[in-house]
């Protein structure tokens, strides 16, 4: 039996793969030949069994191709010419939604069979593949949305094999109608033919939809009186152009939308919300209307245009005429482009330029999906609810990604991503990894997939929790899998580690520890199949130290099972604990203080906007270390920088004050004096064994270029610079100890995009294998993957025993 197996990374094409080819070419030519084709990935309610039907058909073979559980199996019988054309095009035309991981061809007897059948399969034990994630509209479905003589013409629930909601409508697995929210619509006989014709463009689509069978729009008072109108949608775009603020329900939630371009509107938005400072995602009609809002780059582009269509930040044009209450104080827009038919239909008035598309929530609440649910909690912010009648069953926001250093890295990974599996490094038995606290997403793995849930917002309320809970026990029915241990973060104090607590004694499952910013770097370690040591630069804002301080700006040796802390930036005190976080000044005081500066000085009390009195105050709680722990957080030193330099006071989110400085921050002044600021790495204090990275020297040199003026465009710039360069030394000095020369990035602060190309860029001029996070984000949003693999690679330590080590 000829047996060939290759993965996707592999350029090999696949007729080159059997070296006796042509040899062999002429006799089989006459005889027929029959091949087993296993393809696993993402291949099931993708349209993968119709693909494989037409070409199949278009080559004249045989056979037949069924569901199994960890992808599709086809057989396909013709004479090896018409075989090897179909094994290319099976990868080279491979549906759009579809994923193909890997496909092995063996060689197997022909049975003469004639035709290609499509075998309805019962997939039993344990799934792979699951549920697929949400796509945008695909063009055929646009065109016929926007084409008068289509039966679907302004139809706002279309879809196809190729594009529609998945994950968000479905209740249970195997992912089929009756298991979806779809159930209560009985297809029309027209949808019904599309649907059992395996040359159609619908065949198996699960959300099969038209005017005649499917779910329809209604528009409602915030007391949920119907407003009537002929055309619920020309009624919507009305309001939003007089400035009113309407809820939407979407595919993963319902949207709070207003017109971008109008000030007063997005500024009641605000208001109504409770959301001050924090940037609101806009949409536009198509990537031409994004290049007028943003400076967009090829990737860019693209990124904006995959089927997850998800929300991308990127540099706004000067002028382009959104308001500017959408993103105050910052240079860069949150962009999308319309997703869903309804969506569509929006942007079809040409009077609609850029909508403003937010979560409908309070605050950091999760997303509103149901009909009562979004009457009840949005009746007082929006003016008019646009209503339809398909449930959603799983809360999903909108993803979030940026391009960084030159390749896309997701920031919150939801709708269209999720649940969509990530690789693991090695084997790993059924766990929970229950992450932080912040930006909460859980993590369900087994064997060598993790699945990540989708961003589930702040555990602090109630609904975050109950929103958790509800979404594990999806994850946990979907993938089958049955944790036998439950990873959390080392805080005693997170609602997830008491939560993961009580929910593993009720199981009398065990626990297992990991620290923050070693679970960050090991989750860039496992997305890059890193198994032996990195030097790990985890750069973040705050997690629980072995200590018990709070860390933040860390330089590990690290391994999956365990780590050293090499060298942390210096502890200084955070005046006020939580307090400093919210008021960068205290921050700033605190480092000031630890750099022995004197504070009672009116320039700086008017830089940081404070009295002689609360400066005394915050002095006397740093004396007596009352309320103020100890923190080597990087983004704490961003934020403090940020309050002396953009006299950022007070956030009205998490990480604003450090998003601005990189705003502030402007290329040219690049080329000034860059080793001004320093990080000074010093033998440890008296706090620390290892070695620490002072911000002293970085501060006088602060304070000095403020007093001279400087430009504070300049001063950040060169602070990233400063920041960047004094990890960059820790590194090489803790290369040249170990002779270790991978380093792994990871932490929040890697968000920041200009100290991402600084560190990449700077570690690699030294010499360093440089690795960065792309599918799982480096902040906390990516936490319960690494907590997963330290825990998987602790389980496996212990496993092997003692003896073994
Ligand atoms: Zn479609
Ligand atoms: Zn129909």
């Amino acid at each position: 039996m000829l047996d060939r197996s290759f993965n996707r990374n592999s350029d090999r094409n696949l007729t080159d793969s059997s070296p006796n080819r042509d040899h062999l070419r002429s006799a089989e030519d006459r005889g027929r030949c029959r091949n087993r084709v296993l393809v696993r990935g993402v291949v099931q309610g993708v349209g993968f069994r119709p693909f494989v039907y037409r070409l199949a058909t278009e080559e004249q073979l045989a056979g037949s191709i069924g569901n199994d559980t960890e992808g599709v199996t086809i057989e396909i019988e013709g004479t090896r010419d018409r075989l090897d054309a179909f094994l290319t095009r099976l990868r080279t035309e491979t549906p759009p939604l579809a994923r193909i991981d890997s496909v092995s061809v063996s060689d197997i007897p022909p049975t003469g069979e004639e035709g290609f059948h499509i075998v309805a399969s019962e997939v039993k034990g344990q799934v792979a593949t699951g549920i697929p994630a949400d796509a945008a509209t695909c063009p055929d479905c646009l065109r016929e949305l926007l084409d008068p003589t289509d039966r679907r013409y302004r139809y706002p629930f279309l879809n196809c094999t190729n594009c529609g909601p998945r994950f968000t409508i479905t209740r249970r697995i195997p992912y089929d109608r009756p298991q979806t929210s779809m159930a209560k619509f009985r297809m029309c006989p027209a949808c019904q033919a599309e649907y059992d014709d395996p040359l159609n463009r619908r065949f198996h689509a699960q959300p099969n939809a038209c005017w005649a069978c499917g779910p329809q729009l209604t528009l409602e008072t915030p007391a949920g009186r119907p407003i009537l109108a002929d055309d619920p949608v020309a009624e919507v775009i009305e309001r939003l152009l007089a400035g009113q603020i309407l809820a939407i329900k979407g595919i993963g939630g319902f949207h709070l939308s207003a017109d971008a371009t109008n000030s007063a509107a997005v500024q009641r938005l605000r208001e109504r919300k409770h959301r001050y400072g924090k940037p609101l995602a806009i949409m536009v009609r198509h990537i031409a209307a994004a290049r007028l809002l943003c400076d967009l780059t090829p990737g860019e582009e693209s990124l904006l245009q995959t089927p997850a269509r998800p929300i991308v930040l990127a540099r706004a044009r000067p002028a382009n005429g959104i308001a500017p209450e959408v993103a105050p104080g910052i240079p860069w827009l949150g962009i999308f482009l319309p997703y869903a038919p309804l969506q569509h239909l929006l942007f079809a008035d040409p009077r609609v330029k850029a909508l403003v598309m937010t979560s409908a929530n309070l605050s950091e609440e999760p997303i509103a999906i149901d009909n009562d649910e979004a009457r009840q909690r949005l009746g007082a912010i929006a003016d008019a609810f646009l209503m339809h009648d398909r449930e959603i069953l799983q809360r999903c926001d909108d993803s979030v990604v940026a391009l960084v250093d030159g390749a896309p890295q997701i920031i919150r990974r939801a709708r269209g991503f999720v649940p969509l599996g990530i690789e693991l490094p090695f084997e790993v038995p059924p766990l929970l990894a229950v992450g932080g606290h912040l930006k909460s997403v859980f993590t369900l793995a087994r064997g060598r997939h993790a699945y990540q849930s989708q961003h589930l917002g702040d555990l602090e309320n109630l609904t975050g929790l109950e929103f958790f809970e509800g979404s594990l026990a999806h994850l946990m029915h979907t993938f089958e899998i049955e944790p036998e241990f439950v990873v959390r973060d080392m805080h005693p104090g997170y609602l997830s580690s008491t939560w993961a607590e009580k929910w593993a004694a009720d199981r009398k499952l065990p626990v297992i520890e990991v620290q923050h910013h070693h679970a960050h770097i090991a989750a860039c370690m496992a997305e890059h199949g890193l198994e032996s040591p990195v030097i790990g630069l985890s750069l973040d804002g705050t997690g629980y130290g072995t200590d018990g301080r709070i860390w933040g700006g860390e330089v590990l040796i690290a391994r999956l099972d365990g780590f050293d802390r090499y060298a942390h930036l210096a502890y200084v005190p955070m005046p006020g604990g939580e307090a400093a976080i919210r008021e960068p000044w205290r921050m700033a005081l605190g480092h000031l203080h630890a750099a022995s500066m004197d504070l009672n000085v009116p320039f700086l009390r008017e830089a940081l906007g404070t009295s002689a009195k609360e400066i005394a105050l915050l002095l006397r709680m740093m004396g007596r270390g009352l309320n103020t722990p100890l923190t080597s957080s990087c983004g704490r030193l961003f934020d403090a920088v940020a309050a002396l330099v953009l006299r950022r006071r007070k956030v009205d989110y998490e990480a604003q004050a450090a998003i601005e400085l990189e705003g502030a921050a402007v290329d040219e002044v690049d080329r000034f004096d860059r080793q001004e600021y320093v990080l000074e790495l010093l033998k440890g204090s008296e706090h620390t064994q290892g070695m620490v990275l002072s911000s002293a020297k970085m501060w006088r040199a602060i304070i000095d270029d403020l007093r001279r003026s400087v430009p504070k465009e300049r001063i950040a710039a060169q602070f990233h610079s400063g920041v960047a360069n004094g990890f960059i030394a820790a590194a090489a000095n803790a290369r040249e100890n170990t002779g270790i020369h991978q380093v792994a990035l990871s932490g929040g602060c890697l968000h920041n995009r200009r100290l991402a190309r600084l560190l990449r860029a700077g570690l690699e001029k030294e010499g360093f294998a440089v690795f960065q996070q792309r599918q799982v984000s480096p902040g906390d949003g990516g936490l319960s993957y690494g907590q997963a693999v330290v825990g998987a690679a602790i389980v496996k330590r212990q496993a092997h025993g003692p003896s073994s080590s």
